[in-house]
């Protein structure tokens, strides 16, 4: 275990579909991502343990989870000499692109939520003691004073910080909906 390459210790994700293989692979996974991506043909198992000098073990374990992501496709060949099958790994664009669409829409839908929960809490009155928050007619049926503290009770507007997140929504919604055409259109 101690012979891994230390270049694994600091993969850092450079964009979206890197963080997405960073956050859900294990270690390693973004290191054999790149190399195949650089390669820009197919790649055996033994190849690629040679080429980043891991185990075979973990090579396996990385391009397991990676199909199971829907980020890489094999192939699979027989060789007549020894009747074993070997399979050739790349890189599954268009399966990257649709993974990537399903989990930027969930994502979305969660901000949404989260839009419509803070629209109607707009405005929340908050005890500067206890931080404990009230809406507004929980405010007014306490006179404005934090029942459990007997502290009176701050205005808080959130309307910046929704707009924020209204435009954020927006322009996911537009990602989402370029995307999807793109995908349907090739
Ligand atoms: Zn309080």
């Amino acid at each position: 275990m101690s012979s891994e390459p230390s270049s694994f210790e600091d993969e850092k994700p450079e964009d979206g579909l890197e963080e997405y293989i960073y956050k859900l692979a294990p270690k390693g996974s973004l290191t054999l991502f790149r190399l195949l991506k650089n390669e820009r043909e197919e790649l055996t198992e033994d190849e690629i343990s040679e080429k980043l000098g891991i185990s075979k073990n973990t090579v396996r374990k990385i391009l397991y989870k990676l199909h199971d992501l829907n980020i890489l496709v094999y192939r699979r060949m027989k060789e007549e000499s020894t009747n074993w099958n070997t399979y050739y790994w790349k890189i599954n664009w268009e399966g990257i692109s649709l993974s990537l669409l399903n989990r930027k829409k969930e994502v979305l839908h969660k901000l949404r939520l989260r839009l419509a929960y803070e629209q109607a809490n707009r405005v929340v009155y908050h005890c500067p003691k206890c931080g404990r928050e009230y809406k507004f007619e929980e405010a007014l049926a306490n006179d404005f004073t934090c029942p459990i503290c007997g502290v009176s009770l701050e205005y808080i507007d959130r309307s910046k910080e929704i707009a924020i997140l209204e435009d954020y929504v927006r322009r996911l919604e537009e990602e989402l909906a370029d995307e999807l055409k793109k995908i349907q259109s090739s």
